[in-house]
Order: structure tokens, then C-alpha cells, then sequence
């Protein structure tokens, strides 16, 4: 198994090129740390109660929280493939941390891709998102619509905004990243593991973009 971690503010990007790489490459999978964490707070389970109010919030859920819902994940995951980290590690600690899951399941980290994006269009980006429930598909009202207004196309529920994509929230977010996960940047450029992308083409060019700039899986 290898991973990608994919690096960036809220709003760069990183879910929507996920879902575009796993459509070109068939190895690859997605991994969002979000979408995890919704999934729980959805089901009530014991560490969705927990994550819920600091979501709402737009602040971090703990470390050990959901750096243990990654390794459960990982643990059970198909060794043949190429895990795409989408908002994990977001802390210091979460890199320590997945440091210690690939040593205990003898996964390799590939590289850490940077989608460098401007503040402006960060915020046009998360304020005009829109989500599929059901499954996870993410549009945009005006840069990435659905055949059908307001319904997903592969499974036709009805899109719905994020709470925390709300104005209000968006701004405490960004500051969350600045602070807190901006440092991984340095950490992965010392490592050698670090590709910068600028993120404001299209989704398609960026996916280009990405896997030409990506090196050889380690055998
Ligand atoms: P995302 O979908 O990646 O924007 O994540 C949505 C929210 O889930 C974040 O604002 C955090 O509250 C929480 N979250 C997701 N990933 C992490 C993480 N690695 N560490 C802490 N909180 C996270």
C-alpha cells in the first residue's frame, strides 16, 4: 500500500481532485478524514458525539480521535492500492502519527501534493460548494453543475450545503489551517516528499497536472 497525502486550505480542491484521480487511475482510492468523521456523526457513534460540536465549530476534532479512525480504516484497506489522504494529517501530531501507521503496515508515503490556491478563490470555492449526501459527489453552483439542477448525478439526491461551509464558519476554518496545518508544508518539503500544484485551472488540468508531476510508486 502507498499514500498520498493531499495538502491544502479548505477549499483548494482536494476532494474534487481525489474523485477525478480515482476515475483516471483505478488503483487509486479516496480517503477524505471529513467524510469519515461525517459518517460518524451521522450514525451517532461514540466518536461522531465527540466530533460533532467542534465540527460545527469549524474547529479540529482531537488527535487521537481521529487519528484512530485512520488507522482502523487503514488497517482493513486493500494493500494493492494507493490511498489518497484527503485532510489528514491536518496537526503536528496527526504526522507523527501516520508516520507510525505506515510503519506498522509497511506502507510507503509516495509524496505530499501541495494545492496552492489563492484566498479568494478559496472562499468562492467552499461558500459555492454543494454535496451529495448520499454519495459524497461534490459540485459547485457555478463552476461544477450537475446535469440536474440541485441533484446529484450518479445517485439523484438532493445536494445540500455543508453547516460549516457556511460564511460564518469559513473564515474560522481558514484560520484553523493557517495556524495549524500550513507547518505540514515545511515538514513534507524537508522530507523531500513535497509537489506544489497551483490549484486555479480547471479540475481536469490539475489531475493532469498531478499525476505528471507524480513519482514512481516505491515496488
Ligand atoms: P473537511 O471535510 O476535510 O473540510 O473536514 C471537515 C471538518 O472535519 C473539519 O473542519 C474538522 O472539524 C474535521 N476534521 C477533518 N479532518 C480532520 C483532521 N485530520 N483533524 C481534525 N479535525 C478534522
Amino acid at each position: 500500500m502507498d499514500i498520498i497525502i493531499l495538502l491544502g486550505a479548505p477549499g483548494s480542491g482536494k476532494g474534487t481532485l481525489a474523485q477525478r484521480l480515482t476515475q483516471l487511475a483505478p488503483s487509486m482510492r479516496h480517503l477524505s478524514s471529513g467524510d469519515l468523521l461525517r459518517d460518524a456523526v451521522k450514525s451517532e457513534t461514540p466518536a461522531g458525539r465527540q466530533a460533532k460540536a467542534a465540527m460545527d465549530r469549524g474547529e479540529l476534532v482531537p488527535d487521537t480521535l481521529i487519528g484512530e479512525m485512520i488507522r482502523d480504516f487503514l488497517a482493513k484497506a486493500d494493500p494493492s492500492a494507493t490511498y489518497l489522504l484527503d485532510g489528514f494529517p491536518r496537526t503536528r501530531p496527526q504526522a507523527d502519527m501516520l508516520d507510525a501507521i505506515l510503519r506498522d503496515s509497511n506502507a510507503t508515503l509516495r509524496a505530499a501534493v501541495l494545492l496552492d490556491t489563492p484566498e479568494d478563490i478559496l472562499l468562492d470555492r467552499i461558500t459555492g460548494r454543494r454535496v451529495c449526501p448520499a454519495c459524497k459527489t461534490v459540485y459547485h453552483v457555478t463552476t461544477l453543475q450537475p446535469a440536474t439542477e440541485g441533484h446529484c448525478d450518479t445517485c439523484n439526491a438532493p445536494l445540500i450545503q455543508r453547516d460549516d461551509d457556511k460564511p460564518e464558519t469559513v473564515k474560522h476554518r481558514l484560520a484553523v489551517y493557517n495556524e495549524t496545518t500550513a507547518p505540514l508544508i515545511d515538514l513534507y518539503a524537508r522530507r523531500q516528499k513535497l509537489i506544489t500544484l497551483p490549484a486555479n485551472g480547471s479540475a481536469d488540468a490539475i489531475a493532469d497536472a498531478f499525476l505528471a508531476a507524480l513519482p514512481p510508486a516505491v515496488p
